[in-house]
């Protein structure tokens, strides 16, 4: 009978757990794995200690609902930003890339998403309610841009919020401008024409 090598338990564990992050594949997560076991236990300890106190006090923002340590992220408790703008995002990661080109000073909603009706992504499953509450209730805010991704998802997603946004006569609907090319997510986009993209933003035309 031969010897079939099996990795023990727990570090196929780990090569699993690794291997559900997008952009890594099982050998890529394997060669981490074996990567921290052999030359950085000390890494080990690191990433494992992070990922308890992430998964342990990460909350949502209850303004922005991006992450936070706190109930009111710093970015939204910052009596420096200017309240009367709010920008929709679809992602933390958007947010941050917007925050690091120093575009935009105003506040942000991330909607940890996109209208994907396909994969059963509706405007309750992003909790549309709870945005719509805050565009409405926070007398402060004058203008809402939209963010969104120039994807197919994120121009209905835009659309969407368009249209139910702007029945409240009060606030100005804006929409990124459309020097971004086609199909372009915010993320990848240089910080150059992100800012134009902000200054020659567009008023959201309501097609009905
Ligand atoms: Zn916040």
């Amino acid at each position: 009978m031969k010897n079939k090598f099996v990795e023990p338990d727990y570090l196929v564990d780990l090569v699993q757990a690794l291997n559900r992050l997008p952009g890594i594949g099982l050998k890529s997560a394997r060669r981490m794995v074996y990567h921290l076991l052999q030359y950085d236990i000390e890494g080990l300890e690191i990433l494992s200690k992070a990922l308890i106190n992430a998964n342990k006090n990460l909350i949502r923002c209850i303004k922005c609902n991006s992450f936070s340590c706190q109930q009111i992220c710093q970015i939204c408790s910052n009596p420096d930003r200017d309240n009367t703008i709010l920008c929709i995002v679809e992602t933390p990661s958007d947010m941050n890339v917007l925050e690091s080109s120093k575009i935009f000073n105003g506040l942000y909603y991330v909607l940890m998403g996109k209208l994907s009706p396909l994969d059963g992504i509706g405007p309750k499953e992003l909790n549309f309610e709870h945005l719509i509450e805050r565009a409405n209730t926070d007398k402060n805010i004058l203008e809402v841009i939209i963010a969104t991704n120039f994807t197919a998802e994120g121009e209905t997603t835009a659309h969407y919020l368009s249209d139910i946004l702007s029945i409240n006569k009060n606030i100005q609907i804006s929409r990124l401008s459309r020097g971004i090319p086609s199909g372009s997510e915010i993320e990848y986009i240089d910080s150059n024409s992100l800012a134009w993209a902000f200054i020659e933003r567009k008023k959201t035309k309501i097609s009905k």
